[in-house]
Protein backbone atom coordinates (compact mmCIF):
# COMPACT_ATOMS: atom_id res chain seq x y z
CA UNK A 1 0.00 0.00 0.00
CA UNK A 2 1.99 2.78 1.17
CA UNK A 3 5.62 2.74 2.09
CA UNK A 4 5.80 1.90 6.02
CA UNK A 5 7.10 5.13 8.23
CA UNK A 6 9.35 2.58 10.35
CA UNK A 7 11.79 -0.37 9.83
CA UNK A 8 9.39 -3.49 10.99
CA UNK A 9 12.28 -5.05 12.50
CA UNK A 10 14.43 -1.83 14.19
CA UNK A 11 11.62 0.87 14.16
CA UNK A 12 14.04 3.17 12.64
CA UNK A 13 12.07 5.76 10.41
CA UNK A 14 12.54 4.90 6.72
CA UNK A 15 9.18 6.20 5.51
CA UNK A 16 11.30 9.43 4.00
CA UNK A 17 13.88 7.67 2.46
CA UNK A 18 11.07 6.40 -0.15
CA UNK A 19 12.06 9.43 -2.26
CA UNK A 20 15.18 9.54 -2.42
CA UNK A 21 15.35 5.84 -3.04
CA UNK A 22 12.84 6.22 -6.26
CA UNK A 23 14.70 9.12 -7.37
CA UNK A 24 18.44 7.79 -6.90
CA UNK A 25 16.68 4.59 -9.02
CA UNK A 26 15.06 7.05 -12.04
CA UNK A 27 18.60 8.71 -12.15
CA UNK A 28 20.37 5.36 -13.59
CA UNK A 29 21.84 3.98 -9.93
CA UNK A 30 22.23 0.66 -8.90
CA UNK A 31 19.84 -0.68 -6.06
CA UNK A 32 23.07 -0.73 -3.76
CA UNK A 33 23.67 2.95 -4.20
CA UNK A 34 20.47 3.75 -3.79
CA UNK A 35 20.29 2.39 -0.54
CA UNK A 36 23.64 3.79 0.93
CA UNK A 37 22.42 7.19 -0.61
CA UNK A 38 19.32 7.30 1.84
CA UNK A 39 21.99 6.77 4.72
CA UNK A 40 20.43 3.33 5.51
CA UNK A 41 22.74 0.65 7.02
CA UNK A 42 21.30 -2.04 8.77
CA UNK A 43 19.70 -4.73 6.18
CA UNK A 44 16.36 -4.58 7.69
CA UNK A 45 15.81 -1.54 7.00
CA UNK A 46 17.20 -1.73 3.28
CA UNK A 47 14.64 -4.90 2.68
CA UNK A 48 11.77 -2.72 4.16
CA UNK A 49 12.58 -0.67 1.07
CA UNK A 50 13.81 -2.88 -1.25
CA UNK A 51 10.80 -4.90 -0.75
CA UNK A 52 8.27 -2.02 -1.02
CA UNK A 53 5.76 -2.24 -3.87
CA UNK A 54 3.46 1.47 -4.34
CA UNK A 55 -0.19 -0.69 -5.10
CA UNK A 56 -2.05 2.74 -3.58
CA UNK A 57 -3.03 4.21 -7.04
CA UNK A 58 -3.84 0.45 -7.86
CA UNK A 59 -6.14 0.34 -4.69
CA UNK A 60 -7.61 3.44 -4.84
CA UNK A 61 -9.82 2.29 -8.79
CA UNK A 62 -11.50 -0.08 -6.37
CA UNK A 63 -12.44 1.30 -3.68
ZN1 LIG B 1 15.70 -1.62 10.47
Amino acid sequence: MIVPVRCFSCGKVVGSAWEVYQQALKDGKSMKEALDECGLKRFCCRSTIMSHVETIDTVGLYQ
